[in-house]
């Protein structure tokens, strides 16, 4: 593959943004090599600016649920950019969106729709400290919840990618105000609880996973988390911003039947626009400005377009069986990549939740973090660069979930696990 493009574009850009990229998974520094820089994206696929193809699992990390460029998600931006792109006052779209929000999961009874991911956490801690007048918050090891200052403690993702455990710029006083928990530990969510359970504003966490690699719960873990809240009277916040709409159509709170107190979302509701939203139930939603006293605000919050985008995307995922399919393909690409390593004599194991997979380079089920960062990482990033130098595209990090579209069909798994058979081989050498 040439990448000639790609490396000129990388090179201009190195002196002007801060290692090349606006976020930083994207300069591909864990698995070494430079980015590509993508011209176009069209169903499972990206095109970079050489002209190269590549089966997409990225998915923009988790938006892009109907494949790139969808027809209707398209034609429903066009329709909306016509009427202008801001107002800042409200428009109808708006009141839909939440309409649909509070329909499709039951739990929020209000939203407020914010312009990211990061807002809609900061936003919902800020709101359960400001409802409990309590100060602690608990976060999980591995979990990312975007770059607020009290999230940036034992977070994943590129945190977890570029081995940096707290971010230099969080003040002591703030970080020692988030308590970090292990992931599937029972006992341990126990004891601290019962230490300090009177003080604990809030707890924070994604119901599955998918920024330390994927990791489901084990069963009986969130009902188990739902139970302490509700004893400690602590606010349980599920962050769907990857699950929602993307493990089951009502996210990871239907799947597994367990209520939280408020939720966050982003991506899939803005279509690939910039979006995030949270919600949950009413009297502690009612607290929020203007109609109660926890300020939160934003000028493009609620934008007309990103909301046409949302809205377009969310009709696609109601239909009949959708979240079936895409479990099935996602069913199918893990059992296969499975046997493709098993048969080159790699050891590999995989985890999946509807549309989200995780891939480790381990002879052991993975359910905790510490097994998640056991993985050999060396092989990841092997297998990362064969599997793109064949075309296809995973997550530049052994410590991201994998994503699934419906444009992913079985040509287009059977395409991914011939590439991954090749693959494999060269991992094992
Ligand atoms: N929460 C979770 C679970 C996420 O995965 C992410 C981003 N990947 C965020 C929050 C932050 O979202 P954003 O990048 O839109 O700010």
């Amino acid at each position: 593959m040439n990448h000639d493009q790609s490396h000129a574009l990388f090179t201009r850009a190195q002196t002007l943004l801060p290692g090349g990229v606006n976020s930083p998974v994207r300069a591909f520094k864990s698995v070494g090599g430079e980015p590509f820089f993508v011209k176009r994206a069209d169903g499972p696929y990206l095109y970079d600016v050489d002209d190269n193809r590549y089966i997409d699992y990225v998915g923009s990390w988790g938006p892009m649920i109907v494949g790139h460029n969808h027809t209707a998600v398209r034609q429903a931006v066009k329709q909306a950019i016509g009427n202008g792109l801001s107002f800042g006052a409200p428009c109808e779209a708006e009141v839909t969106m939440a309409e649909t929000l509070t329909r499709l999961v039951p739990s929020c009874e209000m939203v407020r729709m914010v312009n990211s991911g990061t807002e809609a956490t900061l936003s919902a801690i800020r709101l359960a400290r400001g409802a409990t007048g309590r100060s602690r918050i608990v976060k999980f090891e591995g979990c990312y919840h975007g770059h607020g200052d009290s999230f940036l403690v034992k977070a994943g993702s590129g945190m977890l990618t570029l081995g940096v455990p707290t971010s230099p710029g969080v003040p002591a006083g703030l970080s020692e105000l988030t308590l970090t928990l292990p992931y599937n530990d029972v006992e341990a969510a126990t004891a601290l609880f019962a230490e300090q359970g009177e003080h604990i504003a809030g707890l924070i966490i994604e119901p599955v996973v998918g920024n330390a690699n994927c990791i489901p719960p084990r069963e009986g873990y969130l009902q188990h988390l739902r139970a302490l809240c509700t004893q400690y009277g602590t606010v349980l916040i599920f962050d769907e911003v990857m699950t929602g709409f993307r493990v089951a159509l009502g996210g990871a709170q239907a799947h597994y039947g367990v209520t939280p107190d408020l939720t966050t979302f982003g991506k899939i509701i803005g279509g690939g626009m910039p979006v995030g939203a949270y919600g949950g139930r009413r009297e502690l939603m009612a607290q929020i400005s203007p109609a109660g006293p926890i300020y939160q605000a934003g000028t493009l919050s609620g934008n007309p377009v990103a909301m046409a985008a949302g809205l377009a995307m969310l009709e696609l995922v109601q239909e009949p069986g959708f979240h079936d399919r895409l479990s099935a393909s996602a069913a199918r690409l893990c059992a296969g990549l499975e046997a493709a390593a098993a048969d080159a004599g790699v050891a590999v194991t995989t985890t999946q939740v509807g549309a989200m997979f995780g891939l480790f380079f381990t002879d052991q089920k993975v359910e905790t973090y510490a097994q998640a960062t056991a993985c050999d990482i060396t092989a990841f990033n092997t297998f990362f660069h064969a599997m793109l130098e064949r075309g296809v595209f995973l997550a530049p990090s052994a410590y991201e979930a994998g994503f699934l579209s419906s444009a992913h069909d079985d040509s287009i798994i059977d395409a991914t696990l011939e590439a991954a058979r090749e693959a494999f081989k060269v991992v094992k050498g």
